[in-house]
């Protein structure tokens, strides 16, 4: 059996970015996988916000690690090289009952420390954003609020904690957990570990994770989220994040000036009925309904692609007739509970993106503090560089790029202008599905939604692996792209 010091399970944004907390400490860590590839699960498929922070209770951990998170948003995606559009968001209200929420979130976020908050009439939230509905009547500005693709800051945690000595395993999902001493022995599809602390960061799974070796205490009752995402060609129809509180009671409409020139609208909320992540015709019309009461001109035509997500819902559990039923009222701040070494984060929802450094480092200080601290690496570098983007070169940087690396000149992805060069890059820095290439570079994420480079991408794939073509899956087990060969 390995020993390491920490096992965390669960690659989502919160174990690489614990993970990367903890590869700053001279210890071993092993992050077991269930999935194929990091950010597959909660992470990956989401409204991709940066929040100001006005939009939680104050005085609770959320807004502490929210507020910390969305402020050192930019100087963090500095060092990870990632791309983040610090666009600002405008919180919209057409009546009387919205305009109140919109001066309570203020209040709120006067209280939580957020800087730059102020209140719009109508008119001028108009001028800022002239393709609203003329019905808005005022409107919440938050100048700290951006955007950014989630996955790329999950895998930029991940490359960066595996550069600093942070080991990976994939389909390692954990089976069991038993203490034995003061330790722990997990059994995973990738071997038996023993560990000093365990990190549960399972996402969706993670009451059942817990449960592998404490009593039922919480649960999720995760459910369903709707999105559309349009086309480049809907650049800049809004230029801030879009929120609005609707003036019955529900959800409201948001929308999203994608890093990279999409629109994304949604999400809905709805109980899940369908299969995880699957979207709903309900859902999708309920959207449709609502652009066109919020943004009357938005042509929708532009669709270029629908998806769903799941909520991990927490609530308290209590047994009735050997059933654990849900207490009524489910829990509003994040959820960290540390029990003899297990630490696990449970039904981390918004803004678990924006917190998700300030979670990994809040979990890596417990996790240390159970191990009675560790010295910190000496040649730390929370540094990493994102594969080379030609679109983002000037010429003479693409010609030298080109010269020594042809493979930067020919063009895979049509809609996206993605090289073989980057797909390439992906695929040496772990992708290992279609999907994984795409996270990775953008191809199929343009307006054909990868009609024209997916084979290609296929191709690649096969050949650099060195494994069957029919053998490529688009997103993981059971998703083979190819039946067979003619
Ligand atoms: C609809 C929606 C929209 C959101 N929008 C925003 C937003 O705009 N801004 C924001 O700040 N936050 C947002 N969030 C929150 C944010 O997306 C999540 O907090 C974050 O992604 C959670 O990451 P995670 O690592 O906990 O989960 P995940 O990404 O789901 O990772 C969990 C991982 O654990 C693995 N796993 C599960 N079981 C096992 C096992 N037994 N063994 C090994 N591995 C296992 C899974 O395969 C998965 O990879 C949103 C959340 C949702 C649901």
């Amino acid at each position: 059996m390995e020993h390491r010091d920490i096992v965390i399970v669960g690659a989502g944004l919160l174990g690489c970015f614990a993970a990367r907390a903890l590869s700053a400490y001279e210890l071993d860590l092993t992050v077991l996988e269930a999935r194929e590839d990091v950010c597959t699960g909660v992470s990956r498929a989401n409204t991709g916000i940066i929040y100001a922070g006005y939009d939680t209770r104050p005085g609770t951990l959320k807004t502490r690690l929210c507020v910390e998170g969305s402020r050192s948003m930019p100087a963090l995606c500095r060092e990870l090289d990632v791309p983040f559009s610090r666009c600002g968001s405008i919180m919209v209200a057409c009546g009387p009952r919205a305009e109140d929420v919109l001066r309570r979130k203020y209040a709120d976020g006067l209280e939580n420390g957020v800087e730059g908050l102020h209140l719009l009439r109508g008119s001028e939230v108009l001028d800022l954003e002239p393709n609203l509905s003329g019905r808005v009547c005022a409107g919440l500005y938050a100048p700290g609020a951006g955007t950014l693709d989630p996955w790329s800051l999950g895998i930029a945690a991940y490359e960066n904690a595996r550069a600093n000595g942070a080991e990976f395993r994939f389909g390692a999902a954990v089976r069991a957990i038993r203490r034995e001493g003061g330790a722990f022995v997990l059994a995973s599809d990738a071997g038996c570990f023993r560990a000093d602390a365990v990190l549960n960061c399972a996402g969706l799974a993670a009451d059942r994770v817990r449960e592998l070796c404490e009593p039922p205490l919480l649960r999720l009752f995760p459910s369903a989220a709707d999105y559309l995402v349009l086309d480049d060609t809907a650049r800049g129809f809004v230029r801030h994040v879009i929120f609005h509180e609707p003036e019955e009671k529900g959800k409201g409409l948001t929308l999203v000036p994608t890093v990279d020139g999409n629109l994304l609208v949604g999400p809905t909320e709805r109980d899940r009925d369908g299969a995880p992540g699957a979207t709903d015709a309900a859902g999708l019309a309920q959207l449709r309904a609502l652009c066109a009461q919020v943004v009357p001109s938005l042509d929708l035509g532009q669709t270029i692609r629908s998806f769903g997500a799941d909520r991990p819902n927490p609530y308290y559990v209590r047994e009735e007739n050997g059933v654990w039923l849900p207490e009524a009222r489910g829990i509003s701040s994040f959820t960290v509970l540390e029990e003899r070494g297990l630490v696990s984060l449970i039904g981390i929802k918004t803004p678990g993106l924006t917190s998700a450094k300030a979670l990994g480092d809040y979990a890596a200080e417990k996790l240390l503090a159970r191990l009675g601290g560790r010295p910190a690496k000496a040649r730390f570098d929370p540094c990493r560089r994102a594969i080379p983007d030609p679109r983002r070169m000037s010429e003479a940087e693409r010609a030298a790029l080109t010269a020594t690396q042809p493979s930067y000149g020919r063009i895979v992805c049509r809609c996206r202008g993605v090289t073989e060069g980057e797909v390439l890059e992906a695929i040496r820095r772990g992708a290992v599905t279609i999907d994984g290439v795409k996270r990775r570079t953008g191809a199929g994420m343009g307006r054909c939604q990868s009609g024209f480079c997916m084979q290609r991408v296929l191709e690649l794939l096969a050949r650099e692996r060195n494994v069957p073509a029919v053998s490529v899956c688009k997103d993981g087990p059971g998703s083979e792209v190819l039946r067979g060969t003619l």
